[in-house]
């Protein structure tokens, strides 16, 4: 079994999904059952799996146009930030 410095610096890459499948097994099995850094690094393993799935969601779903501001809105808020910036 890994030890917690070992689970730690696989971590530190912050894609863990790209060590070898025998590796990533090890660190799962690892911050399943320790008491001591479990708790911590499930927590980063879950902030990777998140900013991956967000990135892979960018990429192949980006917002369709009609989401996107019109020129006319985007001008009118960065007038109204500049009379924000004006005043303050
Ligand atoms: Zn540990």
């Amino acid at each position: 079994m890994l030890r917690c410095k070992q689970v730690s610096d696989a971590l530190a890459s912050g894609k863990y999904w790209e060590l070898p499948r025998r590796k990533r097994i090890g660190l799962r099995m690892h911050v399943a059952l320790c008491v001591v850094c479990g708790p911590f690094n499930r927590f980063i393993m879950l902030m990777q799996d998140m900013t991956d799935h967000y990135v892979k969601h960018e990429q192949n779903d980006p917002p369709p146009p009609d989401m996107k501001l019109s020129e006319e809105a985007r001008k009118k808020i960065r007038e109204a930030c500049r009379q924000n910036e004006a005043t303050s």
